[in-house]
């Protein structure tokens, strides 16, 4: 089965502060035109997205660099929906949250379930718990792909966690939605982004296969 994790693209579609929303400009009419389609400006962190080493570490990867082994690996899915505003995951409560048998590695990638997807746009989003220092060393440590939240970042300025993982080159997936459909179960993630040249991150279309 293919559950898809992620938040979709529009002019409705929240995004972090500083940035500009989508814009979707009608370019042609079947009626008109013979034909559908529109013109699309966003940022490249817009939506369901990952950010590649460049976007924190100055001469590290772009978007377009990356192998593509990067962008897919065995996912687990932990839910941390229950901790309070700006709370900090510490690596033991990450660890009691792990389904039993489950041992991290090369390849995998960790999601993270927040639940704050509910409060894109809202004041509250921006109060998300992060990922604490000690984690993500732990998780660059074990060489995983990637990690993913269901938040706009896993972190909050001045970015530590960004920096922790990117310098690594642990890819970050930020703004996946619909985890709750992949707790607790095994599977294959696919997170294969837009190829924009140079980019410090692009636009996904994030995928559970189980
Ligand atoms: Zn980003």
């Amino acid at each position: 089965m293919y559950v898809d994790l992620t938040m979709a693209v529009g002019p409705g579609t929240a995004v972090f502060p500083g940035y500009p929303r989508p814009a979707v400009l009608q370019w042609s009419k079947i009626d008109v035109h013979g034909y559908y389609s529109n013109v699309l400006f966003f940022p490249e962190h817009v939506a369901t997205h990952v950010d590649s080493p460049a976007h924190f570490v100055p001469g590290a990867k772009t978007v377009d660099q990356l192998d593509l082994s990067k962008f897919f690996g065995r996912f687990v899915a932990v839910d941390l929906s229950h901790l309070p505003p700006r709370a900090s995951i510490g690596l033991k409560q990450f660890e009691e949250a792990l389904p039993r048998g489950v041992e991290l590695g090369p390849g995998w990638v960790v999601l993270i379930r927040t639940g704050y997807d509910a409060y894109a746009g809202t004041d509250k989003w921006l109060e998300h718990p992060d990922l604490s220092p000690e984690l993500a060393e732990h998780l660059a440590k074990l060489g995983v792909n990637a990690v993913g939240v269901d938040a706009p970042s896993p972190d909050h300025a001045p970015f530590e966690i960004h920096k922790i993982l990117l310098s690594r080159e642990v890819l970050i997936y930020e703004n996946l939605t619909n985890l709750a459909a992949v707790v607790g179960r095994s599977g294959q993630f696919i997170g294969l982004p837009v190829k924009v040249a140079g980019g410090s991150g692009a636009p996904v279309r994030a995928v559970a296969l189980v």
